[in-house]
This record gives structure tokens, sequence and C-alpha cells, in this order.
């Protein structure tokens, strides 16, 4: 117990010592030390999902070891009594901060404005998401999960999907043989999965997804605005993941029961998995109506100062509101309530996700909104912890690895409070997260999101958005 406490301190220095103590993170990856959680409630996320009642859980070299198996000596005991352990959460919408170029360019410049990834991870790893889907992946990205898998910082598992839109800007693919090539060399840089944006054309959208097939390289996205009216035609094979509700409400301008039926048939005869994103539009709203509502989040003083910036000083869904606006989003957001409804009814999987990174939308945080709209919306607790654990897991093809509490997986797990399955609310009372099998108690959490909360204060009035192009 004693080198427990010291255990405890020297990682809690580490993180408030942030960057300049690197070396001394380095040396304290926890993988000679065993754990055992004692008598603790498992929640597996199995198929049959069965509660293993005052359990041992023993961890060791980032894996689960045992189940109710005998305990190691001079293993590091943590007491899960009353507590109920849970696999770590998966957020299959993110858009991840990392260092990037806000100025005109030269060569040799670079980055202008930089992120502190431990800061930033801090955001995942407080609110027990253990995983994420990041779907405009970049070059920095790359960097940024390297840092994470090296042990200099703690943070999630990330995937990375390449964005292709049609149109002008950005990664842009207008010809189905650019869209065949752009697939191909997103494969060559290591990108695992394709998003399918907006603006493609419709021959473009489908040489894509078929490079893709080929490519073996799952694709989620957007329904391209040209399907608007045959939606039907959007729906080729291997499309894999339809990325919010909100591509559905694109899709018509009739937010009917009967539509979101053929929506739901849709997907379900495709083999189409879909995340449906309630919070996105939730906050959108909240947003049109008042930028309070993103001043007031508890988690705002989290976020870094430029970005606190660009969500007040440049809120898109604020500027030039208006009741009708409101209304709109309104109907959107009850629309896409029938939405899960249907998908339900038809059998269509669902996975969470939050589109973080959005303005208003804190990373994260966010999830556990997620997760309460999809009860909200009509889903069991069973069922929204299934979408936030096994299934996405399934989806990334890594559930072998992670997605459920069993001998052999990663320790990616939450210790709760209380029961998650009576409550959805309770998969905030973390009492301690294990990422990649490396413990973070409570008490580390709330020390270093106070750490990081008193740093963005500090930094407030380096940070304005209208000045970005200075940096
Ligand atoms: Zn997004």
């Amino acid at each position: 117990m004693k080198f427990f406490k010291i255990l405890i301190l020297f990682v809690t220095i580490n993180f408030n010592l942030n960057a300049q103590n690197q070396s001394s993170l380095n040396k304290n990856k926890q993988e000679d030390i065993t754990f055992t959680i004692k008598n603790v409630n498992i929640i597996p996320m199995t198929e049959d999902n069965k509660v293993i009642e005052k359990a041992t859980v023993v961890i060791h070299n980032k894996k689960i070891l045992s189940i109710n198996d005998s305990i190691p000596v001079n293993a590091t005991i943590i007491d899960g009594t009353d507590k109920w352990l849970i696999p770590g959460l998966i957020d299959m919408h993110v858009h991840n901060l990392a260092d990037v170029r806000m100025s005109s360019n030269y060569p040799t410049k670079g980055a202008t404005l930089f992120m502190d990834n431990q800061d930033f991870m801090l955001l995942y790893v407080a609110n027990g998401v253990t995983t994420t889907f990041e779907l405009s992946g970049r070059v920095e990205h790359f960097g940024q999960r390297n840092e994470i898998i090296n042990g200099k910082v703690i943070g999630p598992r990330i995937a990375l999907a390449y964005l292709v839109d049609g149109g002008e800007s950005g990664n842009t693919a207008n010809t189905p043989n650019d869209g065949r090539q752009t697939v191909r060399l997103a494969k060559q840089q290591g990108y695992e999965f394709i998003k399918v944006y907006s603006n493609l054309n419709a021959e473009t959208y489908k040489a894509i997804i078929d490079e893709a097939s080929i490519q073996k390289m799952k694709v989620i996205g957007h329904i391209p605005t040209i399907f608007k009216g045959n939606t039907k035609d959007a729906f080729v094979p291997h499309f894999g993941m339809v990325a919010h509700a909100e591509e559905f409400s694109s899709q018509t301008d009739k937010y009917t029961d009967e539509v979101a039926k053929e929506f739901a048939k849709l997907a379900k005869d495709n083999g189409t998995w879909v995340t449906p994103n309630l919070s996105n539009l939730v906050y959108i709203a909240k947003q049109a109506r008042s930028l309070d509502s993103v001043k007031n989040l508890s988690s705002f003083k989290y976020v870094h100062p430029l970005m606190q910036s660009k969500w007040i000083v440049s809120n898109q869904y604020n500027k030039g509101t208006s009741p009708k606006r409101v209304a709109y989003f309104d109907s959107l957001i009850d629309f896409h309530i029938k939405l899960v409804k249907e998908f339900k009814n038809a059998g269509v999987p669902m996975v969470a996700g939050t589109d973080s990174g959005t303005s208003g939308i804190v990373w994260g945080f966010s999830l556990h909104d997620e997760l309460k709209l999809l009860v909200d919306a009509g889903l069991t607790t069973n069922e929204v912890l299934i979408s936030a654990t096994r299934l996405p897991a399934e989806w990334l093809e890594i559930d072998d690895k992670i997605g459920t509490v069993e001998k052999g997986k990663f320790a990616d797990l939450i210790l709760l409070d209380e029961n998650p399955l009576k409550n959805i609310n309770n998969t905030k009372k973390i009492a301690g997260v294990f990422v990649n099998g490396k413990w973070v108690s409570r008490e580390q959490l709330d020390n270093m999101l106070s750490v990081l909360a008193k740093e963005n204060d500090l930094k407030k009035d380096d940070f304005d958005w209208n000045k970005r192009g200075e940096y």
C-alpha cells in the first residue's frame, strides 16, 4: 500500500510538471506493475453481458491477465468494493487538435500553433474515453498518435480516416480517376479509413467507395448532397457507416416517421451502420439560441484558449441566428430521434460519436451527453453502452483487442462509483481509468484538470481567433 501511494505521488508530479518532466514520465510507464482490482462488479459488455459480481481483475503488461484467478504477489491493489468496471468508451466521431499552421507559408516554416498533446488528451482520459476515431485525419495526427503509443503521453487509441470531398478547397476529388488515386495515396500514407464528404459528385463518390473496397479500407461519411431525392443511390456496397443522423435529414424535407423508416431500411439492406451523433444538433440549437450555452459549459475552462476564442468570436451557429433558424434546428432534433427509433426497429447497428471539436462540443466530456441523448431517444442503457464499447470496436475491427472486459484484452477500463446500467449518467462517476494498462486515479485526474484550467486561464490573453493569421 505504501508503494501505491508513492506511485500516485510520482505520477501526479509528473503530470503537473508536464513537458519539462517528459523523461521521468517515460520512466514511469507502469509496465512492470501488476494491478489487482478487488471485489469489483464487472459489466463485461460481452454478448450475454452477465454482470460478474465481486470479482478480482488482474492487469499486467497492458492487458487483462485474469478474472477471478489468483492474486499475484506484489500486485498493487485497487479496492473495487461497491464499484463497477466497464470497458473504456469509444468516441466514433472526433476532430482532434494538433499542431497546425495558421498563417501563410514559406518553405521550412512548419506549424505556427503548437498543441500540448498531454493537455489535450487529458480531456479524453478524464472522461474514460480510451479510443477515438479521427474523421479529418492529417499528417500531424500520426505524430500525435505516436506520442501516445511510445508512452510520452497518456491518451486514447486513435483510428484515422482520410477525408475526401468534391469542389475546390481542401482534399478534393472531382473525377472517378482522381477519387481512386486519392484513396490509393491515403492508403500508402497510412490512413486506415476513408471519409466521404458532402460535395462529392455521384460518380466520384462511387469510385472512391469501390477503390476503398479494393484497398480494404472501410468507408464512413456524409451522404453527398447530390443524392437528395435519390438517397437510395448513395447506398452502394461497402458504404460502411453514416457519420451523422443529420445526413439523413439533409436528404429530405419531410421529417415523418415514414421517411425515417425508409431511411432505416436503406441502411439495413446495405449493411451500413450509423453514428447518430444526436448531441451535435442539440449543441448547435443551443448555440443558435445563445452563446451563453458555450460560455457556461462546465468543461469550457479545459478547452484550448484559441478554441475558446473561436467558439465565441466566430460562432457560425450563432452568427445571423433567428427564431426561424432555431425552430429549424429543433425540427431536425425531433427527426433525429425518430430516426434512432427506426434504426433500432430495423436492427441497424448504431455507435456513439460526438463530432467533438465542432464549436461547443468538448472532447471527451461530450460523449457522456451523447450517451444520455441516446437513452432519451429510446435505447436501453445496455444498448447505449454497447454503442460506445463492443460495437464500435467491431466496426473498427479491433474487437479482438478492446471493447469488452475479458481476459487477454487490452486494459482499457473505467472504474465507476455507480452502476451505469441503472442510470446512464453514472458513466460520469469515474473513480479511475485504465488507459492501455496505465492506471489514472480520480485524484490524479482532478489534479491534472485543475492545473490545465489554471494554465488555460493564464494563457487566455495570448490567443485571439481574429489574430490567428499573425501566429
Ligand atoms: Zn465531423
